[in-house]
Formats: C-alpha cells, structure tokens, sequence
C-alpha cells in the first residue's frame, strides 16, 4: 500500500487569514451598511505599469509569428531576463556572473522548491513572527525547525546566538509580517555566524524595492562573505505588481559549495528535471521591469503605497503607540494598546471603526499582542482608515 508523507499530519491548520474573512462576513451580514476598510491584505492593487503592459502584448504577437515565436525556453531562464538582471545587481555594485541568476515563477514556488537542495536532516531556523511558508515547507520535509523569538527589545531584529545553530537561516528582510529591516553590519553577523557554522542562509528579499534608506541593505550579497554563505530569493510580486502574473527571480552563487557539492550546479540539475522554465511571454514583461523606464514606472506605483505607509505612520504617531516597519516596508507592525491581545484589537477595530488588519498571533507566538497594517490598499481607504484609528484611539 501506497505510504503518503505523513509529515502532512505534522502541519499545524492555519486559521489566519479564514478566520478574518469569516469575521468580516458575519460582521457584514449584521451590519450591511458599514463600509470596511482593508488593511490586512498583503496582495497588491495597482496594476502593471505601461512599459510592462507593452512588452507582454509584443510578446503575445512573437508567439503569432513564424520568425519570432518561442517554444520551451531555457529551465534556468531566458538569457535576455538573467542578464538584465545580472545588470539591475551591477548597477547597485553587486557582480554576479549570469549564470548565477535562475528565473522563477515568484518566491513561493520557489522558497518550497530549494529544500530539495539539503538533505532532510538539515535543521532549520525561523525567526519568528515570520510569514508561515517557511516553517510549513519544513514540516511537509519532516525537518527540525528552530524557532528564534525576536521582540519589541530587539526591534524585531534579533542578533545570531548559539539557540540559533541550524543548517538552514531563514532572513526575510524587509520582514513580513514586521516591515523591519537589517543593518548592513546586523546582516554581517548573521552571514559571518552562517559562514562560522557551515550553514545556508535562505534570504528572501520579496520586498527589497521598499527600502528607501540608502544605508540599508537590499540584497545580502550586499555583505562581505555572502556568497560562500547564502541564496537570494527574489519576487516581482511587490516590486512590480506581478501577484497575478507570477514571476521573480533567485541567485546561487557559484562559491556556494558544501561537501564538495555546488548549490548552482544543483539548481540547474534540479530546474532541468523539475520545470520546463518561465513563460517566454512573462519573462518579456519581467525584462521589462530593469529597464530604466520601467524602473522609473514601478518606483511611481511603490510610491502610492509609500504614502499609504506615511498616512498609518502618522496616525500612530499621533495616537503615541510603539510601532516598526512602514518606512522601508509596506508592512507596519504595532503594539496593541492597553495590553490587548492582537484578536481582540482585531475584533475591536472590526466593531468600532471598521478596519481590518492582522493579528500579530497568526506569524507565531511572540506575535501576539501585535497587530499588521499592509499599505497595500487603495490610498482613499488608507486614508479613511488612518482618521477612524486617530478618532477612535487618540
Ligand atoms: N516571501 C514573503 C516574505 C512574502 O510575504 C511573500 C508573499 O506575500 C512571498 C515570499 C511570496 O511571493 P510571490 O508572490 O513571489 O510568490
């Protein structure tokens, strides 16, 4: 008899996001004429910028034509897409070699598909609150997962220290749910701890296009000794609005060798076994994007959201409660007031004013007593929402 993975068995329900949308329902169907306003979401709502609309519809047409049109593409990537990328580092002074940049289909896809680059005895570390895929991934493999509390007294941002021993570092900076992000020398520790150990930092950049700060790192290869030490997992999700068109991108160092074993060459092996790469056609609109009008267009849609953040961020300001994140995130984190739990602040803020957002408790434990904001929402209901917060908790 067929044996399915029993790990499956393993992994804990995740009401998170049911259970908000079945309290907004029933919150609706006794108060029809309540407008709500969403704050919780993390998908995006602007839609593709003209450069990428362009070059899509250019690519629909090659796929009509005898002369330009394109079959199976290359697993790894289109040439045209891991050079531009390759550039887009270069210009930010990261040398890469192009084939050090796989293309994906978005981060999820890939942060699942890597584990099967390390062996299932592998540890891994989550530092938590963390967005719920990388603990999942790791229990459906059946390995020991190392939670890594971090805190309001760490700013979320927590330092390498021996409870942090595991084969496998998940980073996720800008954090979600957080919105925190580390410092060029706080990331140095982790990559000096990782190289130290012999470990693999698994670093999820989903929202590196949020960082303003110059002073801040948007790519671990930003830091001396990353190569030898970490994958990048990349997404155009955020950065470009690609939730629904699905495309993002991930680099393997070529210096990433463990027991003789070289993670790139792995990853080729696994990508020509496992996938038949990227739509010609999506890797055309991806391209799109590192061209200096793209960039121009994706900064101008960022920036709604930006001033999404800044209306929330002013508005806690104002009603004087501690949060993090917002200024190079699109996430804002806060402490709950008046030690409320973050349901109860969730179910409160449903009743009182309105806006939804996410209780903290769902990215693990230490999330409790904190609360979500996404910037993600259109900028009239930010807007809204941020006045009701003022009028309610002022
Ligand atoms: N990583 C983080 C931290 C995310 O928040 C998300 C999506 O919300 C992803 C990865 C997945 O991104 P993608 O749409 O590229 O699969």
């Amino acid at each position: 008899m067929t044996t399915p993975n029993m790990n499956y068995a393993n992994l804990k329900d995740s009401y998170l996001f049911f259970n908000i949308g079945q309290k907004v329902r029933r919150y609706l169907e006794q108060n029809p004429d309540k407008r709500v306003l969403r704050l919780g979401i993390g998908d995006i709502t602007r839609p593709l910028c003209d450069v990428v609309i362009k070059a899509l519809h250019e690519a629909v047409d090659d796929q009509a034509s005898f002369d330009r049109f394109h079959g199976y593409m290359p697993e790894v990537g289109a040439p045209f897409l891991r050079e531009a990328i390759r550039n887009h580092y270069a210009d930010r002074g990261i040398e890469l070699k192009v084939d050090e940049v796989f293309v994906s289909s978005g981060a999820s896809d890939e942060l699942g598909d890597i584990l099967d680059l390390f062996d299932r005895s592998n540890s891994a570390l989550v530092i938590e609150p963390a967005y719920p895929a990388y603990v999942d991934a790791n229990v459906i493999a059946g390995r020991e997962i190392i939670h890594l509390a971090s805190s309001k007294e760490n700013g979320f941002l927590p330092h390498p220290t021996d409870d942090a021993k595991a084969d496998i570092i998940y980073i996720c900076s800008p954090n979600n749910p957080t919105g925190a992000v580390f410092s060029r020398s706080q990331l140095k520790e982790w990559v000096d701890f990782a190289n130290k150990h012999g470990s693999v930092i698994l670093f999820d950049a989903a929202y590196e296009a949020f960082i303003e700060d110059d002073s801040l790192p948007r790519s671990v290869f930003e830091i001396e000794g990353a190569k030898t030490c970490a994958i990048e997992i990349c997404s155009l999700s955020k950065t470009a609005g690609f939730t629904g068109t699905r495309l993002g991108y991930t680099v393997i160092p070529k210096a990433l060798v463990r027991n003789g074993m070289s993670f790139n060459d792995m990853w080729v092996r696994n990508r020509t076994t496992k996938t038949n790469g990227v739509s010609y056609i999506l890797q055309k609109g991806g391209a799109a994007v590192f061209t200096p009008e793209g960039q121009q267009q994706i900064k101008e849609n960022i920036s709604v959201y930006k001033n999404n953040a800044k209306l929330i961020m002013n508005a806690l300001d104002e009603i004087g409660l501690w949060f993090c994140g917002g200024k190079n995130s699109p996430y804002i984190w806060l402490e709950c007031p008046k030690g409320m739990g973050s349901w109860e602040f969730f179910d409160y803020l449903l009743n009182e004013i309105q806006v939804v957002g996410t209780p903290g408790q769902g990215f693990g434990e230490c999330g409790e007593g904190y609360f979500r904001f996404s910037t993600f929402g259109s900028p009239e209901d930010t807007k809204e929402a941020a006045r009701r917060l003022c009028e309610l908790l002022r």
